[in-house]
C-alpha cells in the first residue's frame, strides 16, 4: 500500500483530467494510487502509476479498504457524472482525507463540492477558456492569473520601449506593471534590470494587477 508514504496522492477518475494529473504527479516523483470503476481505464493506467485499483469511489467501504485514511492528498477527476463526483468527495471527507481536490464541470457543481468538504475546487474548462480568450484577443503569448487579481503574462515589447533601457522607458511608472524578464531570440532568458536594453522582437515577461497587465499587453 502507498498509504502513509510521504506525499502520496490518490487520483479518483482516470479520464482526461484525472489521467493528466496522475501522469504529472508521477513525473514529479510522487506515489500515485489511481482509482477508476472502468476496467479498461484501469488497464490503460496499470503500468503507468504506482498502483491502480478498480473500485466504485462512491462506496465508502471500498475506499476505506484502500487505506485512503492515510493518503496526504486526493484528487477527484470525475466530471460528467455529478452524482458520483459529489458522493466521492463526501466519502473522502467522511474518511478524513486532509486535502481534497475536485474537478467541477460548472459553477453550481463547484459550489456543491465546496459545501460538502472539498478543500480545492478546480474548473479546468473555465480556467483554460479564460486563458485562451486572453491569448486570442490580445498580443499575449502566455497568461496566468492568480486568485488575488494579480497576473503574469508574456508579450512582445511595445514600440515605446524599444532601443532603450527599461529605466528609460519607465514602464512601471507609466503602466503599473513590472518587467520580470526578457527573452531575446537565440539568447537565454534574463532577469530584467534597470539597465536591461530592449530591442525590437524582444519578448517581455511582465507581472502586475490583471487589468494593468491586460492594458500593457495590448499596446503596440
Ligand atoms: P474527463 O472529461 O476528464 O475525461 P470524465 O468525467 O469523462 O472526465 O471521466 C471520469 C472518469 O471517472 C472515468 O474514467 C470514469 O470511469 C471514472 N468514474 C466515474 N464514476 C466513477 C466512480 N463512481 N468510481 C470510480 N471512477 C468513476
Amino acid at each position: 500500500s502507498i498509504a502513509g508514504s510521504e506525499d502520496s496522492v490518490v487520483v479518483i477518475g482516470l479520464g482526461r483530467f484525472g489521467g493528466a494529473v496522475a501522469e504529472s504527479l508521477m513525473r514529479l516523483g510522487h506515489e500515485v494510487l489511481g482509482v477508476d470503476s472502468n476496467a479498461e481505464r484501469v488497464q490503460k493506467w496499470a503500468d503507468r502509476l504506482t498502483h491502480v485499483v478498480q473500485a466504485d469511489s462512491t462506496d465508502i467501504d471500498a475506499l476505506k479498504q484502500l487505506g485512503l485514511k492515510h493518503v496526504q492528498h486526493a484528487v477527484v477527476g470525475i466530471g460528467s457524472d455529478i452524482e458520483a463526483s459529489v458522493l466521492t468527495v463526501l466519502a473522502l471527507e467522511e474518511i478524513g482525507v486532509d486535502d481534497i481536490w475536485a474537478k467541477a464541470t460548472g459553477l453550481r457543481h463547484g459550489q456543491i463540492l465546496e459545501r460538502i468538504g472539498a478543500h480545492h475546487v478546480v474548473h479546468p474548462e473555465a480556467a483554460m477558456g479564460e486563458r485562451v480568450a486572453h491569448l486570442v484577443t490580445g498580443k499575449m503569448m502566455d497568461f496566468m492569473e492568480f486568485e488575488d487579481g494579480f497576473a503574469i503574462a508574456k508579450t512582445t515589447a511595445p514600440e515605446e520601449s524599444l532601443d532603450m533601457t527599461l529605466s528609460e522607458s519607465n514602464l512601471r511608472q507609466k503602466y503599473g506593471i513590472t518587467v520580470v524578464g526578457v527573452k531575446r531570440r537565440h539568447a537565454d532568458f534574463i532577469y530584467a534590470q534597470a539597465d536591461t536594453y530592449i530591442e525590437p522582437g524582444d519578448i517581455l515577461v511582465i507581472s502586475g494587477p490583471t487589468k494593468l497587465v491586460e492594458t500593457f499587453a495590448n499596446l503596440v
